[in-house]
């Protein structure tokens, strides 16, 4: 057993060239076994991830707000609080809170040793981001 408490995490705004608008991210550091990263992520009204793929996949669990969700050629959908997504191995998508309010979640990233578990891609435009 290995606990990790919150001071143990680094709270770290992300990068503007992983995401829209303003994310904050708490990071436990990774273990060796099993290998797996675990973050708890804030997005501001209208912050989204760019389109990002995980090699072993992703489980979030929205935690609070609303979660905007998208994956390849489908529109947008709005996930509650309380609710959980999972996100295949390499299968492209994003994740953001809607416009109308923030957005809390964690995640769990597989295989974080390597990359923390995520390759990023393009940004998402507005255009991709409204088609709900
Ligand atoms: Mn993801």
């Amino acid at each position: 057993m290995r606990i990790i408490t919150p001071q143990d995490f680094q709270t770290q705004r992300a990068p503007d060239d992983w995401v829209t608008g303003a994310v904050w991210m708490d990071r436990s550091p990774a273990g060796p076994s099993p290998d797996a990263g675990v973050f708890r992520v804030f997005f501001e009204p209208g912050a989204r991830t760019n389109w990002h793929t995980h090699p072993e996949g992703q489980v979030l669990f929205i935690v609070s707000g609303t979660c905007r969700v998208g994956k390849e050629n489908e529109p947008p959908v709005d996930v509650d609080a309380g609710s959980v997504v999972y996100f295949a191995p390499n299968e492209k998508h994003w994740h953001g809170a809607n416009p109308d309010s923030y957005m809390v979640h964690a995640a769990v990233n597989p295989a974080a040793n390597s990359n923390g578990g995520t390759d990023w891609l393009e940004t998402v435009t507005d255009t991709q981001y409204a088609n709900t």
